[in-house]
């Protein structure tokens, strides 16, 4: 049976993926890969959890996904961007707050040119050396990403989002495409940072195959992190009527990226949360093991807005790390200030 055939090998063929994504909704098939995904985590992580203080610093983007909130072509997104000062004062309170990985995501904005993100980039290693920094801004070239993981960055973020050529055309515009995405997730690998790629769950148009296509183009790739949420319609996109993806499936999913790569970092992100008030809880039940608080001014907050009722928008800093850490405690993990690095082989 294919379940057997996971927990033993951690591999899954695309045939094998499309018959494993059959048992989702399948009690005993969800329990037993949650079991199988626990041990694991616990093998390499404990009961650890650890922490990202995310900076959302920019909200204007260049680009134009069909189903992102801030994409350029929604003209009611109230713009903002974050100065230097500004994101070093997020980074200061992080560090009072006990973050020892920044998270800097945002738009692909122009405004930052390499130049500026260089100089953020160092004056924020500078200032705490002892702490990761991770970018999400984007697709760059190889240069640029080189420039940035000379000037000291550690990690980057670029979810696929979709490892089937069509789907990702129905998701993106012409200008876009899933060959240079996966050029860009190559690229910042053999630059040396540790790479997350991942993609929604329930996205418009996704299906089984599509799903199974994440799996096998993940297994290629082999990140040290992968993001998942479910997808959530914003109310300015074309998907605006959309279904928002499923809190059962995005847990199924984690369990088996749990099981597939061991040693992944594998946060419970916000939008789970934002359609389950216990989905993250859930997602750490399921083999996750990353957190992402908001750091992010408060004033801006409501304006990072991707999709529709995003939770964690009110809060300050403070409280948004103290929620999470009793969440954390209550789902049975302990919240830890480390960088939280890939646990290597
Ligand atoms: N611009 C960077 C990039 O393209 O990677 C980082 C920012 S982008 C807004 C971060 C992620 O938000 C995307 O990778 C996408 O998966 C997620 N996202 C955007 N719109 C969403 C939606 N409607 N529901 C759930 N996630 C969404």
């Amino acid at each position: 049976m294919v379940i057997d055939k996971l927990i033993q090998f951690h591999r899954l063929s695309f045939s094998e993926a499309v018959e494993l994504l059959a048992y989702t909704g399948d009690a005993e098939a969800t329990e037993r890969l949650g079991a199988e995904a626990l041990k694991l985590r616990r093998m390499y992580y404990g009961d650890k959890v650890y922490t990202r203080g995310l900076i959302e610093f920019t909200n204007y983007c260049k680009n134009n996904c069909y189903y992102c909130g801030i994409r350029r072509d929604n003209k009611n997104a109230v713009r903002y961007r974050l100065t230097a000062e500004e994101i070093l004062d997020c980074c200061d309170n992080g560090y009072e707050l006990g973050f020892r990985t920044f998270v800097l995501q945002g738009g692909e904005d122009p405004y930052y040119t390499d130049d500026r993100m260089v100089e953020i980039i160092e004056k924020i290693k500078g200032r705490y050396p002892d702490c990761a920094l991770t970018l999400s801004i984007g697709e760059k070239s190889y240069e640029t990403y080189r420039r940035f993981r000379e000037a000291g960055a550690d990690r980057y973020l670029l979810r696929h989002e979709t490892a089937d050529d069509a789907h990702y055309r129905s998701l993106h515009p012409e200008t876009m495409s899933l060959a240079a995405r996966k050029q860009c997730l190559y690229d910042l690998k053999s630059l040396g940072f540790q790479v997350g790629a991942g993609f929604m769950v329930g996205s418009p148009g996704q299906t089984r195959e599509t799903l199974a296509e994440d799996l096998v183009f993940l297994q290629e790739l082999n990140p040290q992190m992968i993001g998942i949420g479910p997808f959530i319609p914003h109310h300015e996109t074309r998907f605006a009527d959309q279904p928002a993806g499923s809190v059962e499936l995005t847990l199924f999913l984690l369990a088996v990226l749990r099981i597939l790569f061991p040693r992944v970092l594998l946060p419970a992100t916000t939008a789970l949360g934002t359609l389950d008030p216990r989905g993250r809880e859930k997602g750490l039940a399921m083999g996750a093991n990353v957190v992402m608080p908001n750091l992010s001014p408060v004033k801006n907050r409501k304006q990072y807005d991707l999709y529709d009722n995003k939770i964690c928008t009110g809060e300050e800093a403070a409280e948004c790390r103290g929620c999470l850490e009793r969440r954390v405690a209550s789902a049975g993990f302990q919240l830890v200030g480390e960088r939280g690095d890939y646990a290597e082989g």
